[in-house]
């Protein structure tokens, strides 16, 4: 098995398919599964608090502080929460991740579009 893919899995805990089927949508737009850091990986220590809610603040948003006073282009404002082990994937590894799920647009949409709850901090960096 060739070194950097033997370290990730599905979140259901199955081996990532060879045909990339688990990037199939769903009727809500969310893929069928996502791949993470294996429990082994993510064991190895995290480099980020584990934190598993963003909001879609948008581009060039309006933030007083950790307050979002206004959304930039694209973003709609909303809260998402992640799974454990996905947000234990940003943990270990920021930039795992390209872009993530906005359960109210109903797209993943890139990361520079997030930040993470109570911060203003933007999600995989
Ligand atoms: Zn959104």
């Amino acid at each position: 098995m060739k070194g950097n893919m033997s370290n990730r899995q599905l979140v259901s805990g199955l081996p990532v398919p060879i045909d990339q089927s688990h990037t199939e949508l769903k009727d809500n737009g969310q893929q069928k599964d996502y791949v993470v850091l294996t429990p082994e990986e993510r064991g190895k220590g995290f480099v980020r608090p584990v934190r598993r809610t963003y909001i879609h603040v948008g581009l060039d948003p309006s933030m007083s502080g950790c307050v979002l006073t206004k959304v930039g282009k694209n973003g709609c404002g909303t809260r998402t929460t992640m799974g454990q082990s996905i947000a234990e994937t940003y943990a270990r590894d920021p930039s795992f991740y390209t872009g993530t799920f906005c359960c109210s647009c109903g797209q993943h949409r890139p990361l520079e579009e997030f930040v993470w709850e109570g911060t203003d901090e933007r999600v995989g960096s």
